[in-house]
């Protein structure tokens, strides 16, 4: 969970930004280099080779782009999570010094390096052992997974509390309301609004979802991001994942958060205080901005990324989500209200229908059917343990790929 009043005790340090010589390199871990979030964040490290050294990389099965990442920038660790790619990984790296480990305890064990920040970008429920791991070292957080918050917001907001470390939201909606929250305190917060760009069929009528194929579903029409969170973007269960995701990170409740649809996705998202006044974050929308501050954060640096056109920006839309269109929101919602482990069983059930819908196996409409039946089929109380969840999560894929299945005769 996020302190404001811890936040706005941390101010930017009057430092000359240019400077190198006010502190030591920030040592970084980006978990999950190979995806989307997690290239850009190498960029973003890339515009300040002085400030930033990296300690450790991970990535799941994309072995050729991370031996050139982890020649480039030289961690002392990497991490590969598909164990059948790392012998192939280790005899790439045998000229170096990197130490190359394996499977879920290496990401743990990558995660677990000595870091000042460690960026989670790996996708899904996946990554949550591995940000786990990072709490219990003290370092920062930059959280891009937001999956890990779904499932286990309670279980993290526990680790930080333990370890003391804090966590900076990466996803460009929180990192908006982070900004706008910087100064205030929650008391004066009366509702947060996540602006949601409405995915690439916000118009198209309902009776025509059945025939969307796995391309129209992955053309995004203002973020280039990995298959999954596009999938999610394009039922607007991402939007539904990020309302559970903002009610543990600012202590929320399901009321207090609403979401609207904004297609120009210029507006990252605002906050309502008790007086009537709303504050906003703008920009053009490229995920390197939140990348960058979360990693400068409570600096801003000096960077050359796309500046708003005033002159080309004509209009801001702002309208309500249609649940009855995009059920995955309304289900989230529930999931949220229900409390206990249901959203990680919404979470697991749609892991497992987006996999299925990119396989070509289920069809647009089926995502949320998928994910309402097996909210049915598995519901518990609160779990307490990583142990627990695990369970929980592995019951709900079981059961959401038996209602996939075609009915024995
Ligand atoms: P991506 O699919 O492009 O990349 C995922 C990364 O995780 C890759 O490095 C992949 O190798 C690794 N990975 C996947 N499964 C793994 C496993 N089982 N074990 C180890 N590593 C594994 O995804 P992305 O778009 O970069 O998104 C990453 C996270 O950031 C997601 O939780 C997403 O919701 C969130 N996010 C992304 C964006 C964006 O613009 N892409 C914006 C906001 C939030
Ligand atoms: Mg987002």
């Amino acid at each position: 969970m996020i302190d404001p009043d811890k936040v706005s005790r941390l101010t930017a340090s009057d430092a000359d930004p240019d400077s190198t010589a006010d502190s030591a390199p920030r040592r970084v871990t980006v978990l999950g280099s190979t995806g989307s979030i997690g290239r850009q964040t190498l960029e973003v490290l890339r515009l300040f080779p002085d400030r930033f050294r990296v300690q450790a990389l991970t990535c799941g099965s994309n072995i050729d782009l991370f031996v050139e990442q982890a020649r480039e920038f030289q961690p002392s660790c990497v991490a590969v999570g598909n164990r059948e790619r790392v012998d192939a990984c280790r005899s790439r790296l045998a000229d170096t010094d990197i130490t190359v480990v394996a499977g879920p305890e290496g990401l743990c064990e990558a995660a677990s390096q000595p870091a000042d920040i460690v960026m989670a970008a790996i996708v899904g429920f996946a990554g949550l052992a591995p940000v786990l791991a990072a709490i219990d070292t003290g370092a920062t957080i930059a959280l891009a997974n937001k999956e890990t918050m779904v499932v286990a917001g309670a279980l993290v907001n526990e680790a930080l509390e333990a370890s003391g470390s804090t966590l900076i939201p990466v996803d460009s909606e929180h990192s908006a309301i982070f900004q706008c929250l910087a100064g205030e305190t929650m008391r004066t917060v009366e509702e947060i609004i996540l602006t949601a760009s409405g995915g690439p069929f916000r118009q198209r009528p309902a009776h025509t979802f059945a025939d969307i194929t796995r391309e129209e579903a992955l053309d995004h029409p203002n973020w280039d991001m990995g298959a999954k969170i596009t999938i999610d973007s394009a039922t607007l269960m991402n939007k539904g994942l990020e309302v559970i995701e903002a009610r543990w990170l600012f202590d929320l409740a399901p009321e207090e958060i609403r979401v609207l649809v904004h297609p120009q996705s210029i507006v990252h998202s605002m906050v309502a205080f008790s007086d009537g006044s709303i504050k906003a974050e703008l920009g053009v929308p490229d995920m390197k901005v939140p990348i960058q501050y979360a990693l400068t954060y409570p600096d801003r640096w000096p960077a050359p990324y796309e500046r708003l056109d005033w002159t080309r920006t004509a209009s801001l839309d702002f309208e309500t989500p249609d649940t009855d269109r995009f059920p995955c929101l309304r289900l989230a919602y529930d999931a949220l209200k229900a409390g206990g482990t249901a959203p990680a069983v919404l979470n697991a059930a749609n892991e497992v229908a987006v996999r299925l819908f990119l396989d070509g196996e289920i069809s647009f409409p089926a995502i949320p059917e998928v994910i309402e039946n097996t909210m049915e089929a598995v519901a518990g109380p609160a779990v307490s343990d990583l142990d627990e969840l695990n369970a929980v999560d592995a019951e709900a894929r079981e059961v959401a790929k038996e209602l996939t299945l075609p009915a024995a005769d």
